[in-house]
């Protein structure tokens, strides 16, 4: 096969901001069945802002707030980013934060002010023995909203919970119904609740979720849909997503994304565009079909 045509696919791909690491990956793309989507920051947007805090007992919100904020300066997480920037614009002091620990795809802690501080999602602090019962029903109404409720707790007591909405891309319900138009099954992935992943997945057309996967089973999920038969595409941005994204028969990495995740994807997509993966799709079909 002359690789003409795809040394073209190539330059109008660039042209589309899609930088194409492996010619291996068009020629693949005309089998593609599955495309695999991380939700934060590949499906929503992954700047994700804080919409209520609510405190447990006799704490004040303040306090739930700025005690999670102490913890979290210390995480890179997208989620600990709209903590610490609604504790900042409530100018809420922070304390002082030791002995940091985090839990990646579970949450983080650290002592503040003698106190053992706990930030993370309800079903981890759960694990750890706290009783997060009280926080059932508000956690359910937010979940079922698309958000992601995230627990504190002092020294192993629930104090309160943070609400996060994070908003799907402006177009990604569009390229959801692009994939399907190709033939393409789109396929969620989230380290988030089962809830708040269906109705996110639900706003955007995505019927099958894989939910509260671990970030080292990832690449588990990928692998076990590549069994099936299915050649598999991995679309994400994080560094969690990168032995999926190696996984995968092709790996987008997607947006500004981490240097791990570029590092290990077939193609770079530059701007935030879910549409590029169809766009991508496109000019792979095309130019390897001129080849034959
Ligand atoms: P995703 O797969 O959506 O990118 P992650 O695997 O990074 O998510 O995290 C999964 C879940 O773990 C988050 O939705 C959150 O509930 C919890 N979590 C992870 N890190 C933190 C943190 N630093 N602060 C609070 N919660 C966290
Ligand atoms: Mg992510």
């Amino acid at each position: 096969a002359t690789p003409l045509a795809m040394i073209r696919g190539g330059g109008m791909a660039a042209e589309r901001g899609i930088l194409m690491r492996s010619g291996e990956a068009f020629q693949i793309m005309s089998r593609l069945r599955t495309v695999v989507l991380d939700k934060t920051g590949t499906i929503t947007r992954g700047e994700p802002g804080v919409e209520t805090v609510v405190a447990v007992g006799d704490y004040r919100d303040a306090d739930v707030l700025g005690w999670a904020a102490t913890v979290e300066a210390a995480s890179e997480h997208p989620l600990a980013r709209a903590i610490e920037d609604a504790a900042e614009a409530r100018e809420l002091p922070l304390g002082d934060a030791g002995e940091f620990g985090a839990h990646p795809g579970r949450g983080v802690e650290a002592t503040v002010d003698g106190a053992r501080i706990l930030v993370g999602k309800p079903a981890f602090l759960a694990e750890q023995g706290i009783d997060v019962a009280a926080a059932d029903e508000y956690r359910e109404r937010l979940e079922s909203g698309g958000r992601t409720v995230v627990a504190v707790a002092r020294d192993g007591v629930l104090v309160g919970l943070v609400g996060v909405a994070d908003t799907v891309k402006a177009d990604a319900a569009e390229a959801v119904s692009g994939m399907r138009e190709l033939g393409l099954t789109p396929v969620m992935i989230t380290g988030d609740n089962e809830r708040t992943a269906r109705a996110v997945a639900e706003q955007v057309g995505i019927e099958r979720v894989f939910a509260q996967v671990l970030p080292e089973e990832k690449a588990n999920r990928v692998r076990e849909l590549q069994q099936q038969g299915r050649r598999v595409a991995m679309v994400g941005d994080g560094i969690n997503d990168a032995p999926a994204l190696t996984q995968a028969d092709i790996g987008f990495a997607i947006g500004a994304g981490t240097d791990i995740a570029i590092e290990s994807a077939d193609i770079v997509v530059m701007g935030d565009r879910l549409g590029s993966v169809t766009d991508a799709h496109r000019i792979g079909v095309n130019s390897y079909a001129k080849t034959k």
